[in-house]
């Protein structure tokens, strides 16, 4: 530490031993108390059963947890700051404390075990140090389950390899290191890993006991004025139960697990039992992960303690005994620790300097007793005063061996038993192959954590891949959750919808039932109706037969009075002439008389009978004539329109060819006008030619006024001539023109006779139709008028008929009756009397008694009918409202199917949604987990604690994990302390 070279020392092993109190479930057992502490001042002893054992401390069970830490684990800090490896590691069974001791209760001052309070220790001394060295501390937090090495601080590096390192020290490859500036950010860590380990596992509680937890505290620290560089690893293990399997009772994989724990622990056990037998060879560290963790801290190069934990209870002395006999071994164990320096080159070059000096001191000596040893062989004595010095020599030696020693543990070392073990290999085997041997397993040995290393990947690589699969399983799951919830959802409103659905046609099958019901009963109605119609329709026939009939029946019975009289007349009369032909005649020839006045009566109806039947014949001639008159007459009328139409067609284009005509007039007379100014004015032309002509002849004497006269007449001439040809084409232009007009005037002459005579025609057509039309209308009202005529006369006719018939009918009757009483008077000889009266409307009163009763089932049939139709009326409004209402829930059902439809919808979109964020989310967390990351080292220098320094620089080294992100806080807190 002070610059001066460190010797390797040999170092035993430490031993305490720690037993704790009898627990609740012990004393309730009624476990006795096994163990006695004999008296002594070094409390370093400690018996069961009679045996007695002998450790460098035993902590009776009311030893306070400072007590064990000052005592048992105090002086490692220093060593550890000094640039030495440390490892403490608690072993014993389950419950027997070794949690308790190590970590205790973090945070509470009493509680907390050795390594909270290691961890104080060693920053506090830190602040305690001198101003110029600087340190850098981390931390890691690993378990051992299985043979199997988890990073507590990484979940995902679940089996991680040992390694070793240039100096071939065994190290965990690739486990977190965490760089921390205090206390607090190692609790921070510890914290973590406990968490993290609590996350993996069940069942802590036995996980806990069947594992071995490490915490390795590096620290590395650097003089900043000579550069020296120590550095120190402290190994804090809180070792699995070591109870033997039997006694948990575990099977199958628990079996399994605790067969693999205790093989760790076997392993550990002959790895020391193997140290403790200095004359083992091979010391199996690779049998097990842990031994090969703790290579260093067993029989290398480390300070090392080792609490034993035991129980004192009586239940588990067993127990208890092979706890303390492991103890007992381990005590024997050696180690050779030196200061692990880096070496920088002035220091090298000092040493080199030293070691010549001492070659060349050790040189003189070899010179000297190489003479001496020469006089001794030459036969001389040499004198007791002049032998070499041995004393000086050996003083000479040991620095010299232990410098090479040094070298050893410096440059890449194999352990510390190489020396003797060579030497009896050497003895057996040849030098050269014994080399060869070394070699071959040094190459196996790389081999194997080269293999190591990649089994470390692949299972790192399978928990990626099971995490992955855990989390598309939760994911599926989570999926196929909403999927049901969803398909659940969508079913009931299926059910819903078909339950509506149902409804919606129960409802309509009701409807329907009740339109069919109401089709019939308005079909009843409306046949009822119609009876009724037509019955009333009857009943009016039968009232206007009634009518007729009782008119009838009063004419008929004035007529009967009438004839009564008539008869009572005739009668009187006759009874008159009777009683004088009676008189006269007697009683045969007056019924002979009377007969033949029936005859001729007779007769005389025939003869009207026939007449009535030839006027009916005649009438239906005249109907039928009339019919067809009428058909005719309304063709004619059609006719009679079309020839109008016609006519006005004709007229309109009379009118204007008429016009044309005129047009054609006018332009002629004005072509004769041109005429008539055109020959005037040749005839102007002629006259004033023949004036001049004469004027020549005249004044044919003077010369120069006939030249002049001559040019002015053949210049006049000219004109004329020019005039005349003009005149003579207007004229010959005007006379074509005149010619076409002519012509054309003729054609539209003719066209007009044509149209005219076509209109007269037409005229006389129309004049020929009206004229029949009207002799047709005329005679078809006469033919009407003879129709009335003869209808009347028909009418009258039959009525007459009628009452002829009637009136003889009565009177065939009053004769036969007459004959009766006639008879019957002659009979009685003619003591006659009455007439019945009441013979005919005895028929008629039945008659009108049926048609009353009649009547009145009519009426009791209407009645019931249109209280049929009321009741209907009255249920159709019911009917009406309920089919309206039913057409509301239906649409109210629709309505909310669709919405239901439609929420289904949203909440399959949100799902899907959902889904993809966390799809996205776990892509996102992947690949942040992949990616790299710088880890910030906080460098802490000794001295003040809270000092704050700006200087403070901070060393960055890739691959580990940064704790915080670097900001001015951090910067803050990296400790570089200044006294000043
Ligand atoms: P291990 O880690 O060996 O399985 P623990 O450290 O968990 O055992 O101890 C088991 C129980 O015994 C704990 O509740 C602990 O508090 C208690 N215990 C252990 N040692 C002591 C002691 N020295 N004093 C008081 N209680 C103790
Ligand atoms: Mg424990």
């Amino acid at each position: 530490m002070s610059g001066e070279r460190e010797i390797p020392a040999e170092d035993s092993i430490k031993v305490v031993c720690r037993f704790r109190p009898l627990n609740d479930s012990e004393e309730k057992a009624g476990s006795k108390f096994v163990v006695k502490f004999p008296q002594g001042a070094d409390e370093n002893c400690i018996s069961i059963a009679g045996k007695v054992y002998l450790f460098d401390k035993v902590f009776k069970p009311n030893a306070t947890q400072e007590k064990v830490y000052n005592e048992a684990a105090k002086s490692i800090v220093s060593d550890v700051l000094a640039g030495y490896n440390g490892t403490i590691f608690a072993y014993g069974q389950t419950s027997s404390g070794k949690t308790h001791t190590m970590e205790g209760v973090i945070g509470d001052p009493h509680k907390q075990g050795i390594i909270p309070r290691i961890v104080n220790d060693i920053f506090n001394h830190i602040y305690a140090m001198e101003e110029n060295l600087e340190f850098h501390i981390k931390v890691s937090y690993f378990e051992i389950y299985m043979d199997k090495i988890r990073d507590l601080l990484d979940v995902s590096k679940i089996n991680l390899s040992v390694h070793e390192d240039k100096n071939r020290v065994p190290y965990v490859k690739g486990a977190t290191e965490r760089f921390v500036s205090s206390p607090e950010e190692v609790f921070e860590s510890i914290e973590e890993g406990k968490s993290n380990r609590h996350i993996a596992v069940t069942n802590m509680n036995e996980h806990s006991s069947r594992s071995h937890s490490v915490f390795l505290i590096n620290v590395k620290q650097e003089n900043l004025e000579n550069q020296k560089k120590l550095s120190g690893k402290l190994y804090l293990v809180d070792l699995a139960g070591s109870e033997k399997v039997s006694k948990t009772g575990a099977e199958g994989t628990v079996l399994d697990e605790a067969k693999n724990i205790n093989k760790s622990l076997s392993a550990l056990g002959n790895v020391i039992s193997a140290l403790a037998d200095g004359n083992k060879t091979h010391i199996p560290y690779r049998d097990s992960k842990l031994t090969r963790i703790l290579q260093e801290s067993l029989g290398g190069n480390a300070r090392t303690t080792i609490v034993i934990c035991c129980s004192p209870a009586s239940f588990n002395e067993s127990e208890t005994k092979s706890t303390l006999d492991f103890g007992k071994r381990a005590k024997t164990v050696k180690n050779v620790v030196c200061v692990n320096e880096e070496l920088t080159a002035e220091e090298w070059k000092r040493r080199y300097e030293k070691e010549k000096e001492k070659v060349a001191r050790l040189k003189g000596k070899v010179e000297k007793l190489e003479a001496e040893l020469a006089r001794w062989r030459s036969g001389e004595t040499v004198r007791p005063d002049e032998q070499v010095n041995f004393n000086e020599v050996s003083e000479a030696v040991t620095p010299v061996s232990a410098a090479m020693e040094e070298s050893i543990i410096e440059a890449p070392k194999s352990g510390p038993m190489p020396a003797t073990p060579a030497l009896m290999i050497g003895s057996t085997l040849g030098v050269e192959e014994r080399q060869k041997l070394e070699l071959e397993r040094e190459k196996l040995y790389q081999q194997l954590d080269e293999k190591d290393e990649e089994i470390n990947q692949q299972s790192q690589y399978v928990e990626k891949l099971k995490e992955q699969m855990l989390e598309q399983d939760e994911l599926i799951a989570a999926t196929r959750r909403d999927y049901e919830a969803l398909q659940a959802e969508m079913n009931r409103i299926q059910q819903e919808n078909e339950s509506a659905k149902e409804e919606v046609k129960e409802v309509l099958q009701a409807l329907e039932e009740l339109a069919v019901n109401y089709d019939q009963k308005s079909q009843e109605v409306d046949a009822k109706n119609k009876e009724m119609e037509s019955l009333s329709e009857e009943l009016m026939q039968k009232q206007a037969t009634l009518n007729t009939t009782t008119t009838e029946l009063q004419q008929l019975r004035d007529v009967s009075s009438h004839q009564k009289k008539r008869i009572a007349e005739m009668l009187s009369n006759l009874l008159k002439e009777l009683g004088e032909i009676g008189t006269t005649l007697g009683s045969e020839s007056s019924e002979i008389k009377i007969s033949n006045d029936a005859a001729k009566l007779e007769e005389e109806f025939t003869v009207a009978r026939l007449y009535i039947s030839r006027m009916k014949s005649e009438v239906t001639n005249l109907s039928q004539r009339l019919q067809d008159i009428e058909n005719k007459e309304q063709d004619s009328n059609r006719k009679v329109t079309e020839y109008e139409k016609e006519l006005g067609e004709c007229k309109l284009l009379i009118s204007q060819h008429e016009a044309r005509v005129k047009s054609l007039q006018e332009s002629i007379r004005e072509a004769e006008n041109k005429k008539r100014a055109l020959e005037e004015n040749v005839d102007a032309l002629r006259e004033e030619c023949a004036k001049l002509k004469a004027a020549e002849q005249v004044s044919g004497a003077s010369e120069s006024e006939k030249k002049e006269a001559n040019e002015l007449r053949v210049a006049l001439e000219q004109q004329m001539d020019q005039l005349t040809v003009a005149h003579q084409k207007q004229v010959a232009a005007l006379r074509d023109e005149i010619a076409e007009k002519q012509q054309l005037i003729n054609d539209i002459k003719d066209s007009n006779q044509k149209l005219s005579l076509a209109q007269q025609q037409l005229q006389s057509d129309y004049e020929k139709v009206k004229s029949e039309e009207t002799e047709k209308s005329h005679k078809l009202q006469e033919l009407i008028a003879t129709n009335e005529r003869r209808e009347q006369a028909r009418k009258d006719l039959k009525g007459l008929e009628d009452t002829v018939s009637k009136e003889l009918q009565t009177l065939h009757n009053l004769r036969k009756l007459f004959v009766q009483d006639l008879q019957a008077r002659m009979k009685k000889n003619l003591s006659s009397e009455d007439v019945d009266e009441d013979g005919g409307s005895l028929a008629q009163k039945q008659k009108i008694s049926f048609l009353e009763n009649n009547l009145d089932q009519l009426t009791k049939v209407h009645k019931q009918l249109v209280r049929d139709n009321a009741d209907l009326r009255c249920e159709l409004p019911k009917l009406e409202k309920r089919l309206r209402a039913t057409m509301e829930r239906v649409k109210a059902l629709e309505t909310a199917l669709k919405d239901a439809k439609e929420g289904a919808m949203r909440d399959r979109k949100r799902y899907q949604y959902e889904v993809d964020r966390i799809k996205e989310a776990v892509r996102q967390k992947n690949l942040a987990r992949r990616g790299p990351a710088a880890t910030i080292a906080k460098p802490i220098r000794s001295g003040q604690h809270h000092a704050v320094s700006i200087t403070g620089g901070v060393a960055i080294r890739t691959g580990g994990t940064p704790t915080k992100p670097m900001d001015e806080s951090i910067k803050r807190k990296s400790l570089i302390m200044d006294k000043d």
